[in-house]
């Protein structure tokens, strides 16, 4: 064999191994709809598809194909993201499991199951939100606070790490995003007074290449040296309160190539009790940009001040383009959608997208700040006149589960509009005396949370980010938990609690198809393309925060059966 042939022989080879999932694949994520390599559809979270062979007119023929359960007696909420890549679908389980199935057939190729220590402390259910591709890899959280990269063919781990500690509650539910080559992940735990953080690793190898931490004071890390302190300390926290101050990461977060920034939420500070650490609380509640490549904060805009009703502004930050500028639009757990200057962090614009928020008037353009109404800040247990052991008491809307929480919106660009799922409730929130105890609930407040309206708690919103204005609804009776998707075909697709997938008219809001899924839908959907055919894909299982700190709102839920289930659907052969 000459040397020609045989150079080209070996650049064949290469090229199986460069057909692995690369940074270029992930940057294209969202215009090429033959796999699914990310978390919202594409690194910007739009979680709009471009493809239009299932549309409008046809979608009331959309049947399943194949459906596969997750087994086992674990069940519980099962709000996880499919990915698709060549062939294969890698969806996340509750209980920290992982499987890989025939996107074709619905057949299981592998599974692997995390063996979870006794003593973990997920706040809010054994959930997981999705996984990463890289390389050869498919790379998942787990409650325990590890990060695991399995082999995509084989299911064989490849490298573990640890996150964090699990018994001072930390724990990972949310997908990890890869941006820039690194994989970028947060942490959970907010409830339990950790430290909130961004970090970013090596894909291939898990190898910790920055840190950045979510709370002023602490010191940030880059190739194993010291990278700054995030803020100033003491600067927004009296005292020793910033080093159990919160403000965890536990959604993840969306990336967008034009700023070259990564944006990610961040939840609550620790305590709830507001009134034992006055001040901003910086980064808590905020939205924050980071220079994926040096680890530094960027800018920040922070919804909730001194939060005082966990508030955690963990909501995904999604980039799109709004009079020729990239900004970013984000639906607030507190009740306010932000439009932000994505480059520079300024803010543009704010309106509420539910009909009842209490604590605050409005926001105000120019300072950024939120119009508070002082009297329905939770009380100070330890005010004057008191009985040291309780608080005056609110009541406030939205409540704590927030007007959106964990179940990501959509936006598209045909439209122009977000697709937001809402949800109308409030909530008897107190405070109470509270010092820190490692792996110990570090709250100090108790709260019921109730309905507002008879007839709904969700509902499905259509948002235009310029003028706030609402272009249809589609109510729901239980609480919507599960995100949306958009696609070219002008359709709208999401799940509800009562076990539904549902497809409304972009446009219009009209309801065109419907499925019963079996089980309550609080996941995404996503879409992909094979061959000529455009399939559609949901898991199914009822859980999530709501039947665990819903109050009244879960008693009005407790029908919901679980269950753990992956559903795929296409159009029939005409
Ligand atoms: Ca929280």
């Amino acid at each position: 064999m000459n040397r020609k042939l045989l150079g080209l022989l070996m650049v064949a080879a290469g090229t199986q191994v460069s057909a692995q999932v690369t940074d270029a694949m992930i940057a294209g994520d969202a215009t090429h709809p033959e796999s699914v390599l990310s978390w919202g559809l594409g690194t910007q979270g739009q979680r709009f598809s471009p493809l239009t062979t299932i549309n409008t007119s046809n979608v009331s023929k959309l049947a399943p194909v194949w459906s596969m359960s997750f087994g086992g007696e674990k069940q519980r909420g099962q709000e996880s993201q499919p990915l698709v890549y060549k062939g294969k679908m890698f969806v996340t389980a509750s209980y920290s499991r992982i499987f890989a199935i025939d996107v074709k057939t619905g057949e299981k190729l592998w599974k692997y199951e995390h063996r979870l220590p006794e003593g973990i402390m997920p706040c809010c259910d054994v959930v997981n939100r999705g996984a990463a591709l890289y390389d050869n890899l498919v790379i998942f959280g787990t409650l325990d606070a590890q990060l695991v990269a399995l082999d995509q063919n084989t299911g064989k781990v490849v490298w573990r790490e640890k996150i964090d500690d699990y018994s001072a509650g930390y724990s990972y539910t949310a997908a990890p995003l890869i941006a820039e080559g690194l994989l970028l992940t947060g942490v959970s735990g907010g409830e339990f007074g950790v430290v909130g953080r961004v970090e970013a690793r090596d894909p291939k190898t898990g190898k910790l290449v920055w840190s950045r931490p979510m709370v002023e004071g602490h010191m940030g890390y880059l190739n194993g040296k010291e990278n700054g302190i995030t803020g100033t300390t003491n600067a927004s926290w009296p005292g020793e309160t910033w080093k159990t101050g919160g403000a965890a990461t536990w959604l993840g977060g969306t990336y967008d190539a034009k700023t070259g920034l990564a944006y990610f939420g961040t939840g609550n500070p620790g305590p709830w009790n507001s009134h034992v650490r006055k001040g901003d609380n910086l980064y808590s509640a905020s939205t924050v940009a980071i220079d994926v490549k040096t680890g530094k904060i960027v800018w920040h805009y922070q919804g909730t001040p001194n939060d005082a009703w966990d508030f955690d502004g963990v909501n995904e930050f999604v980039t799109f383009d709004m009079d020729g500028k990239r900004v970013g639009g984000k639906a607030d757990r507190n009740g306010f959608f932000y439009v932000i200057d994505a480059t520079a962090g300024k803010l543009l614009n704010a309106f509420p997208f539910v009909k009842k928020t209490t604590w605050a008037t409005s926001i105000d353009l120019k300072t950024g700040r939120p119009n508070f109404d002082p009297a329905n800040r939770p009380g100070d247990p330890s005010a004057e006149g008191g009985d040291g052991k309780k608080g005056a008491s609110v009541f406030a809307a939205p409540g704590f589960l927030g007007g959106k929480n964990q179940m990501p919106m959509a936006y598209s660009p045909k439209t122009k509009l977000f697709y937001v799922p809402t949800n109308e409730w409030g909530m008897e929130i107190w405070n109470e005396p509270i010092s820190y105890k490692k792996g110990g609930a570090y709250l100090g407040a108790g709260f019921t949370i109730k309905p507002l309206f008879e007839d709904h708690i969700g509902s499905l919103r259509a948002i235009d980010p310029k003028t706030g204005n609402v272009a249809w609804e589609v109510k729901n009776s239980a609480p919507l938990w599960g995100g949306v998707l958009t696609t070219a075909g002008d359709l709208v697709f999401w799940g509800t609690p009562e076990g539904y997938l549902k497809a409304a008219d972009a446009k219009t809001g009209k309801v065109l198809w419907q499925f019963q899924t079996g089980s309550g839908v609080v996941a995404p959907p996503i879409t992909w393309k094979d061959g000529n055919d455009q399939y559609v894909s949901v898991v199914s299982g009822w859980g999530g925060a709501v039947p665990l700190w819903g109050g009244e709102v879960a008693k009005k839920v407790n029908f919901l059966e679980q269950g753990g289930s992956v559903w795929t659907f296409k159009l029939p052969k005409s």
